[in-house]
């Protein structure tokens, strides 16, 4: 340890440029520009996180500051010095041990039981973990240790300190911070509640409802949910009554997580809470509802489905978070390879005819239709959607929700639509032969109609249309192509290994014998350990030839019409997974159980 020192930013540019992080022009342009910027960020600060809510403010320490000058590490094309890098970089400078918080891996208790929120907002001290009596604190300045002394000696604990970036430990304040005290306090108020007296009768009165959704714990609790979830890049939010306790997970990656207990008496303020926020009728419980919030998250849109569902210990709330950048895409960024792009590029171009997305749920087909509905979009095209319910609100398509239980179904919009004026039409879902039969005669009076079936590959969703009773002649007149799509997810970038195929795996792939070059994700931080981050499509995309269409019409076999598709060069899913295997963007595993 380094003592009697400043924690400046002339001592961290200097520990960058002695590791040849930086280059010895940047490092000083940096100890040049330190100050100004430091004072600027002191500011900025300030104006987010006025001093009457926070009380106590936190210092602006160096990694933040050269962090802030977004710059870029000379050597790594692109590549952006960030702030945890920095700090790696301060921690081996000073021999204090790095850690990246984990805020999934954190104990609510460890953490808020020792410091209070001013204490750990003002020094910037978080504790992280503790074993065998010895508590870690996690601290972002590890020249100022008088925090961490005051703290061992007033709570008599022997600590282990370790360095973290601002950013992680100001992260873990609000979110742990915001939600115990939102939570206690609102247990508070119920269990005032509950010593009122002639107990019984009191409660069974107001029933579960004891604290009133609009009580401030109750708002705060919920926001900071909402907030971590953002924040974790979660895409749902489980909360889930117990006998005794109600449990909150969050789905990230398409993996659940165990995040809190909350206890059971606030669990349905809370639910009420949401409900409130998303517009459903707090009074009904015994009815599974479905409603949305849009809200806004660091400048970024968010828009959140929220649905309810009445189990055995109360109401299981889903809150699903829609991304815009996942759902809205370039079309080019889906991940078609460039044959299949130019195909299906060609598809949406046409003026009229059906063009179908086919796979299971989960698949991305929905992502491929907006992204190309927005792709189309412009002030001189009409575009009308039909969805069951709307996934998310785009300013530029006119979106109907079907709603069954008033007779809005599919078929009845389509058939009312063509009187919007509609260019192009997306219909959710073709389940029924109306719904198909309006489709078909939509594209044969001049409209482009996009939409989705439950299918596993393109050629099977003719044989599905034959079943729901649409006759062949008006298929081969009306359907443009099919693509049928799957989601990978990709390695993580961080940890990416390579490996190599097995000969076992190397059949099972039916692949010419030979060895092949793959990779993997050893699991990091950056992927929670999973070893993959984000996911692409995988394309197969069938273009109704004149010779499929005489094939449809001669009544042929699917695994005739399947022949015919490939010869005429379709490539399959498989295939195309394959591909991106051996590409190393995805694995062997993720070949096998998505096209498997
Ligand atoms: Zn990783």
């Amino acid at each position: 340890m380094v003592k009697n020192k400043q924690f400046t930013v002339e001592f961290a540019a200097k520990a960058l440029l002695k590791r040849g992080v930086i280059s010895e022009e940047q490092c000083k342009n940096i100890i040049l520009k330190g100050s100004d910027q430091k004072a600027r960020l002191q500011k900025l600060q300030d104006t987010a996180h006025p001093r009457h809510l926070h009380r106590q403010q936190c210092p602006i320490l160096p990694a933040e500051v050269i962090s802030s000058f977004n710059i870029e590490i000379p050597g790594k094309e692109g590549r952006i010095l960030t702030e945890d890098a920095i700090t790696q970089v301060i921690a081996d400078e000073t021999g204090v041990e790095y850690r990246k918080i984990d805020p999934l891996k954190l104990n609510l208790d460890i953490v808020t039981s020792y410091v209070s929120r001013p204490f750990a907002m003002r020094y910037l001290v978080i504790p992280v973990d503790e074993k065998d009596g010895i508590v870690t604190l996690a601290i972002a300045d590890p020249f100022n240790l008088e925090p961490v002394e005051s703290l061992e000696n007033a709570r008599k604990i022997k600590v282990k300190i370790v360095l973290s970036s601002k950013s992680d430990i100001i992260k873990i304040v609000r979110e742990f911070f915001g939600f115990r005290m939102s939570v206690e306090g609102a247990e508070a108020e119920a269990s005032s509640i509950f010593e009122l007296g002639s107990l019984e009768q009191y409660v069974n009165l107001k029933g579960q409802g004891e604290i009133e959704a609009t009580d401030q714990h109750i708002i705060n609790a919920v926001e900071y949910l909402l907030h971590y979830a953002f924040d974790q890049r979660a895409s749902d939010i489980h909360i889930e009554p117990k006998k005794e306790k109600a449990f909150v997970r969050l789905r990230i990656d398409g993996i659940l997580h165990y995040i809190h207990t909350i206890p059971k008496i606030i669990h349905a303020p809370i639910i009420s809470r949401i409900k409130m926020l998303s517009r459903m009728d707090i009074a009904e419980k015994r009815r599974p509802q479905d409603g949305r919030i849009k809200t806004n998250y660091n400048g970024k849109d968010i828009e959140i489905r929220v649905s309810t569902l009445p189990v055995a210990f109360g109401e299981k709330v889903v809150i699903r978070i829609f991304d815009p950048e996942v759902l809205l895409q370039d079309i080019d960024h889906l991940g078609f390879y460039p044959r299949e792009f130019q195909l299906y590029n060609s598809f949406i171009r046409r003026p009229n005819g059906i063009i179908l997305v086919t796979g299971p749920t989960g698949s991305g087909k929905t992502t491929t239709l907006y992204s190309t509905l927005r792709a189309l979009a412009s002030p001189d095209v009409n575009i009308i959607t039909i969805e069951e319910p709307i996934e998310m609100i785009v300013e530029e398509f006119n979106q109907v929700g079907v709603q069954p239980a008033i007779n809005v179904t599919f078929a009845n919009i389509l058939r009312t639509i063509l009187r919007q004026d509609p260019d192009i039409i997306m219909v959710g879902e073709i389940r029924d032969k109306e719904t198909a039969e309006n489709a078909v005669q939509s594209a044969l009076t001049g409209h482009l109609v996009l939409s989705t079936l439950h299918t596993n590959d393109a050629p099977s969703s003719v044989t599905r249309l034959l079943d729901i009773g649409v006759p062949a002649f008006l298929l081969s007149s009306t359907v443009i192509g099919i693509v049928a799509q799957r989601l990978v997810r990709k390695i993580c970038p961080y940890c990416k290994k390579e490996g190599a195929l097995t000969e076992e795996e190397t059949d099972h792939l039916q692949l010419v014998k030979k060895p092949y070059k793959i990779y993997y994700g050893e699991g990091c931080l950056e992927c929670r350990g999973t070893g993959y981050r984000g996911r692409t499509g995988i394309f197969e995309v069938m273009e109704f030839t004149d010779k499929l269409k005489r094939l449809l019409n001669d009544k042929a076999e699917l695994s005739t019409i399947y022949d015919a598709a490939k010869a005429d060069g379709m490539v399959n899913l498989r295939q195309t997974a394959i591909k991106k295997m051996l590409e190393g963007i995805t694995t062997y595993e993720e070949v096998i159980s998505v096209t498997g």
